[in-house]
């Protein structure tokens, strides 16, 4: 809940407050302890810039359900298993402040990797089973740079409620682990995926895709709601990844990567759908050179 006083200063500013810009670690740290100070609750999102509306359903609900929503742009280059990825990562700042401006968040950190990397980190952060499936798999070091980062990012804001994007899973159990394990003070929270209208899962990675990539990218979330129905109906997860197999092997521009079927919350593989909770039902796949991830949530007992 708001505090009354924050409650009516936004009402009052609305839309039209001013956003605060640090780069420094020290001028961000200075701040948070005056909120703290305040007792105003802080939500943080972190993010790696090119915003999009997922990026800012995320930033809605941090300004909804905080008193203080401070929004990060860092392209981590530490989790970048890819160095033509890491340079082909799309950057548009200018356009991010004006959105950030008409979001209600009220600081933008935003900085430079010789900020938050003075020197090359040694230490290494691994998550047994929960980076050997999906991104783990693929991405070596993904999540150990992602949980770098985040670290490092949840120390200097220390915010009451970090936001993530359901969108990228097994993040959000990564670092919803990560929390807990190492008692960090934040409840890690996430948010459901913002999709394009064709259902495409919005990515900064989308602006890369010529419309006609963007259309065809659409069997990805198409696809996984019908393997997400013959799942509940058939149970039978070999049959599931088949008929997955099946749908991509048919598409010329779009190449499958992995298509997983695995408890949603630890990570386990299964034998039968009907002894699991919550499943998640992950794809990545290249639409070209531009790799996109999606995933859906299927509830069972
Ligand atoms: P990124 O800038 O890609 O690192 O994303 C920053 C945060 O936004 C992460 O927690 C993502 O999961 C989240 N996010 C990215 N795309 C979406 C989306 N389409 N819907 C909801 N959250 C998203």
């Amino acid at each position: 809940m708001k505090s009354n006083n924050v409650l009516l200063l936004s009402q009052l500013c609305g839309n039209l407050c001013m956003l605060k810009v640090l780069n420094s670690i020290k001028s961000i740290r200075r701040e948070v302890i005056s909120y703290h100070r305040k007792n105003l609750k802080i939500g943080f999102v972190p993010t790696m810039g090119a915003l999009h509306k997922g990026h800012l359903k995320l930033v809605e609900e941090s300004v909804n359900e905080t008193d203080i929503t401070i929004v990060s742009i860092f392209v981590n280059p530490t989790q970048f298993n890819d160095s033509n990825d890491l340079k082909n990562y799309p950057r548009d700042i200018l356009k991010d402040k004006i959105l950030l401006k008409e979001s209600g968040c009220h600081i933008l950190f935003n900085p430079s990797p010789e900020e938050i990397y003075p020197n090359k980190p040694e230490t290494q952060i691994s998550f047994g089973k929960l980076e050997k499936e999906m991104e783990g798999k693929y991405r070596e070091g993904h999540f150990n740079g992602v949980a770098l980062v985040v670290s490092k990012l949840l120390n200097i804001v220390q915010p009451d409620i970090a936001y993530f994007g359901q969108k990228d899973w097994q993040q959000y159990i990564i670092i919803k682990r990560l929390s807990e394990d190492l008692n960090f003070n934040s409840k890690i929270k996430f948010v459901p995926t913002v999709r394009e209208t064709n259902g495409l899962a919005m990515s900064s990675r989308n602006q890369r895709l010529t419309s006609d990539l963007k259309e065809k990218s659409a069997v990805i979330y198409d696809s996984l709601k019908k393997a997400k129905k013959l799942l509940r109906e058939s149970n039978d997860v070999k049959l599931v990844k088949e008929f997955i197999e099946t749908i991509f092997a048919d598409e010329n521009q779009l190449s499958l990567e992995y298509f997983e079927v695995i408890e949603a919350y630890n990570l386990d593989r299964f034998e039968d759908p009907r002894e699991v909770e919550t499943i998640v039902l992950a794809i990545a796949v290249y639409a070209d050179e531009v790799r996109l991830i999606d995933n859906v949530l299927l509830e069972l007992n």
